[in-house]
Order: C-alpha cells, then structure tokens, then sequence
C-alpha cells in the first residue's frame, strides 16, 4: 500500500509533474552519481526533456526545478523563496555545485535540451541525465520519468513495477485494498469508517502519533497558501499577464462576510481555490492534492467547511485529508494522477472526487455515501481536458480549481441525499476516466497543441 501521505507531499509551483517530480530526479540521479563513485569525476551534466516535459516544460518552469535537483535541493524542504535567485546564481556564473558539493559549469540554457521531437515510449514525461568528464568521456546515463503529483520513476520500476515500487509503501498495512469494492468490504467487515481505516494502514509506516502530526503540518501548510494568495497582489510570472484576482475578491468578501447573497458560498469556494493556484502559478510553496495544477480545491473546501472550535477541527481536518487521501490511493493505483496521461480529468476531476469523499466523510456520510460522492465528484469530470494557454498553469486551471471546488461540495450534497445504491460505483468511474485518458488525443494532455492553448492568442 502507498501512504496517503505520498499523496500529499509538500512542493513547489507551478506543476508537480513538471517541477516537483523533475527537481526529485535531478537529486536522485545526483544520489546515483554519488553512490556509483562518478560524482567527483563529473565535471558536465546534460540533460534532455522528452515529451510533454519538452512541450509544456518552459511554462511549468521545468528548467527551474531541474537546476534546484542538481543543486541537492528537495521540493519538501527548498525555502521557495530564495529559489529563483538560487537558479540566477547558476546562471549568472555559469557553475553548478552539484549536489551542494562537485562545482561543475553549467548553462541552463545550452545543458538542458528541450526534446520537442522525441516521444518516450513508457510515460509521456521523460527526462534522461547524462555526466560526463573533464574529457568529454561520458561517465553516466540515466533516463527517468514523472509520473505525475510528484511521484518518480526508473524505467525498470515503471518496465517491471514489481522489480521495487515507485515509492516505497508497507507491505504490512493491516486492510490492503486494491478497489473501492475492496475498500468499502473492509469497512463493512471491521466496523471503521475510512478514515479509521486508512489511519490504521498508517500504523504500518510509523507510530500513529507521527502520522497525526504530519497530517497537520499538511493542512497548516495548505492554510498558509490560502493566506498568502489573499493577501499577495499583482501579476503572475510568463508571458500572459494574469493578473491576481484572490486579494480583490477576497478585500471585497471581507467588507460583507454575512451577506445575504444566497450565492456568496461560490465566492468563499472560489476565493481560497484561486488563492492557492494563484499561488502555485506564481512558484510558491503547495501541497500536491493531488498535482500542483489541482492543489486548491481540497484547501478550499477545508477552509470553507473544517471550521469547528479546536479539537473538533483538527478532527475534522485528519478526518477530510485521509478520506480524500485513501480516494486519492484508488486513483493512483488503478488509473493515473497524470494530466499527461489522463488529461485534466486526471488532476482537477481527482481532486474534485477526493474532495468529494472528503467532505462527506466530514459532514458524517457512511463509508458508502463517501464513495458515492467520488464517484459523482469524477462522473462529471470525465473527458476534461488538459490544455494550459501559453504552457502556463494558469489558463483554464486557476479557475478550474473554483470550479472544481463548488463541483466537490455539490457532489458530497448528493451523496448524502442518496436513499439507494447508485448506478455508477466508484471502481467503474475511475476506469472510465482511465479508458478515457487513454482514448484522448496526446492534443489535449499537457502538451498546450490544442483546445484553448491554440485558440486563445497570447499576447
Ligand atoms: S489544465 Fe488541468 S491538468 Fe492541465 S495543467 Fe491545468 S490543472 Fe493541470
């Protein structure tokens, strides 16, 4: 079983598949390099973007995050906002400390090639590394993938994902489950709700204590996105010129907090999404939940609904992230979290689904109004494309989020509404976003070649 606590990992933006999962491979191969005894040989690194991080990697700041994973530094742990001067630093001295200990020249921009051409036959987010040395021998290769919401893999782990997970989970959870009948068959068969369940398979990987503490730095660390997004005015990085519209909005929220606008509650939901989104597009510090493109909509719906005094709001917030976080294990395990692979329906339809199952966990829904409220939070999400304007995170996602957001809270008032079993189960509409994913064009999965990325001119 993976932890949901893979799910919710703490990074960078804009993207976790083409900032925090391309910052975590030019660290592992310095980790390579290091342990095959290449790394005080090397005196030049190249590397080459393949695919969609080819396509939409300058947008997403995937040459950024690369410099940031040779330099030795990880998405969790990176102070964003010393990041780009980091990266200038590099730049402006055309020498790299690689791995903060082999000074090695580097040019971002002649040493990371962007392979517009070279489409990986494994997963459409490739990255291959090369190290050289001071003759121009080449020492090391190695060739790696993103595979979406900052998870990593070799091509041995994604040719023979038996040969040693992507990321290490615990053989020894208590409940293993593989599908949402599964999972529900578990609850039923031990009494649990979800979150009890899923926390309990936690128990695996550490003392629970340890696991609490870490889901509460996850929801402060959310909150404190939405904050600095109300607050942070101005225009977003690239070419586009977006301007922030959370301050604005949020300013004019604050004057009448309990007007009796009946339609207010979107502008609560919308405000902290694009908060947060705005947030990821401008390179701050987020909570993959499950991607980066997709990060404000679980944050959202917490805030707005996880309001209790004290404890219960701690409660409710563990109760929120490991429901959402165990919906979040189905998807991952049985489809793609990828909007390279599945499209947007793979991103904001997931975080849509997860906050779903989130908030009626939340609201006291049974493990099987839970699972319905995902599925409906997905079913109306299926066949959403992915096709970023300019290659930014920014157009449609930003809004997207907002979207997504009332879309969760009104999936979740369904579910507990439901008196019978639904037509559509949860297991039956992640493989139709799956079958889906694999069915859309390559157009419209993150590679900005169609949809609203070639009809709306930048300017
Ligand atoms: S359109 Fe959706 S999947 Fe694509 S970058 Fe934006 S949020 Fe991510």
């Amino acid at each position: 079983m993976l932890s949901v606590l893979d799910i919710f990992r703490v990074g960078i933006g804009p993207s976790s598949s083409h900032t925090v999962g391309p910052m975590r491979i030019g660290l592992r191969f310095v980790v390579a390099l290091k342990k095959h005894g290449y790394l005080e040989k090397t005196a030049k690194v190249q590397v080459e973007l393949q695919g969609s991080l080819a396509l939409t990697g300058k947008g997403h700041a995937t040459p950024k995050a690369v410099v940031l994973g040779l330099l030795g530094l990880q998405p969790e742990t990176l102070d964003p906002t010393t990041a780009d001067a980091d990266v200038a630093l590099v730049v402006e001295q055309g020498q790299l400390m690689l791995g903060g200990e082999k000074p090695i020249a580097f040019n971002p921009e002649a040493d990371i090639h962007f392979a517009y051409d070279r489409i990986p036959d494994l997963h459409p987010n490739a990255m291959r590394l090369l190290a050289y040395d001071d003759v121009g021998k080449e020492l090391f290769a190695r060739t790696y993938y993103s595979t979406g919401g900052g998870f990593i893999a070799s091509r041995r782990q994604l040719e023979r994902p038996a040969a040693g997970d992507i990321v290490e989970g615990a053989d020894n959870a208590p409940f293993p489950f593989g599908s949402a009948a599964e999972l529900l068959a578990l609850c039923a068969q031990e009494g649990l709700a979800m979150h009890e369940l899923i926390l309990a398979n936690e128990d695996a990987n550490r003392p629970r204590a340890e696991s609490e503490a870490m889901l509460d730095r996850i929801a402060a660390i959310m909150m404190a996105c939405i904050d600095r997004g109300l607050r942070t005015d101005g225009t977003l990085p690239g070419s586009l010129g977006v301007r922030r519209r959370a301050p604005g909005l949020w300013r004019k929220l604050a004057e009448t907090p309990n007007s009796n606008e009946r339609e207010q509650l979107f502008d609560w939901l919308n405000v902290y999404a694009m908060a947060v989104n705005e947030e990821n597009a401008a390179g701050g510090q987020v909570v993959t939940a499950p991607t980066n493109g997709a990060a404000g909509i679980i944050p959202s719906v917490i805030r707005h609904y996880c309001t209790g005094n004290g404890s219960d709001c701690e409660h409710d917030i563990r109760k929120f992230l490991l429901t959402a976080g165990g919906i979040g294990l189905l998807y991952k395990q049985r489809a793609s979290i990828s909007g390279a692979e599945m499209g947007c329906q793979g991103e904001v339809g997931v975080a849509c689904s997860m906050a779903a199952g989130g908030l009626a966990a939340v609201w006291g829904g049974t493990p099987q109004q839970v699972a319905i409220a995902a599925e409906i939070g997905m079913e109306h999400n299926l066949g959403l494309t992915c096709d970023p304007v300019g290659g930014l995170v920014q157009i449609p996602c930003i809004e997207r989020n907002a979207i997504g957001a009332v879309k969760a809270v009104n999936a979740a008032r369904l579910a507990l509404h439901a008196v019978e079993q639904m037509h559509v189960s949860l297991d039956q509409v992640i493989e139709t976003m799956r079958q889906t994913g694999l069915d859309m064009s390559t157009k419209y999965k993150e590679t900005s070649q169609g949809g609203l990325a070639v009809n709306v001119i930048e300017c």
